[in-house]
């Protein structure tokens, strides 16, 4: 059992024109085997919130604590995070020249497991999440990143979810650029994480599409930095009746 407690977390990011305060108090808990949604508008912070979480040096924590299992995140290199259990598919995955998806692969969950797997076990449970995720055998061959098609990089990404069993996942528009087959694949892959590992789930997305695939518990409304209204799973089919308007209403 895992508990990933975020506390009145503010943020800020270095602009030219000098600091700008993006989150402005978030409070949010995932325990294992919970799927979160965090839904909101362009550029109301999302992507900072996950990325904050991530410890990407952009992103300041002004604010607030993020403990995971009660362990102080935010004092932990990238690194120690992901070996505590974090995992962040990135919404814009970068390119790591001359390492093939195999080796990337191996190289991660060794350094996360503090172990190297049990080559026999570790090819056979490779080649079963890319048979899942209808992935080609020679992908693991490829650099990664580098030329991937948008689903292609999402579906790796839901491959790393998979094999690096995370206690939580952050997903960040992981349905941004899929066609409704890839859409599909990809969230079966989510859905069979989270039989197989009781892993937590934030998935943070713009559109409601994506969770009628992957059913959240939780639905939060991310609106200008901070959570605006949460719910069960019928908030997100008022959110795709209605859309934002009502908060961006609110605010102004
Ligand atoms: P979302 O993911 O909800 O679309 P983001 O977290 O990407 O929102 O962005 C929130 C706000 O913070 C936006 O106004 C965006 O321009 C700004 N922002 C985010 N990251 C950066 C950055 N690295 N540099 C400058 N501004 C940023
Ligand atoms: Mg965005
Ligand atoms: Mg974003």
């Amino acid at each position: 059992m895992a508990t990933l407690e975020i506390r009145g977390l503010t943020v800020t990011v270095d602009v030219e024109e000098g600091t700008k305060e993006i989150l402005r108090g978030v409070d949010l808990t995932v325990k294992s085997g919970e799927t979160h949604a965090i839904m909101g508008p362009n550029g109301s912070g999302k992507s900072t919130l996950a990325y904050s979480i991530a410890g990407h040096p952009k992103y300041t924590v002004t604010g607030g604590t993020v403990t995971l299992d009660g362990e102080d995140v935010l004092a932990m290199s990238v690194d120690e995070r992901a070996r505590a259990g974090l995992f962040l598919a990135m919404q814009y995955p970068v390119e790591v020249p001359g390492v093939t998806v195999s080796n990337f692969l191996r190289t991660a969950k060794t350094a996360i497991d503090g172990e190297a797997p049990k080559l026999r076990t570790w090819v056979k449970d490779v080649k079963g999440s890319m048979d899942a995720l209808r992935m080609d055998p020679a992908f693991a061959e490829r650099n990664v990143n580098e030329g991937f098609s948008g689903g292609e990089k999402k579906r790796h990404e839901i491959l790393q979810m998979e094999l690096l069993r995370p206690k939580v996942a952050i997903l960040d528009e992981t349905d941004s650029g899929l066609d409704v087959d890839a859409l599909r694949i990809v969230s079966e892959g989510v859905n069979r994480a989270k039989e197989g590992t009781d892993v937590g789930v934030l998935l943070i997305t713009h559109y409601t599409r994506i969770l009628r695939y992957i059913k959240p518990d939780f639905v939060h409304v991310f609106v200008d930095g901070a959570i605006v209204e949460e719910g069960g799973p019928e908030l997100a089919d008022r959110l795709e009746a209605e859309g934002y308007d009502r908060y961006l209403a609110a605010r102004a």
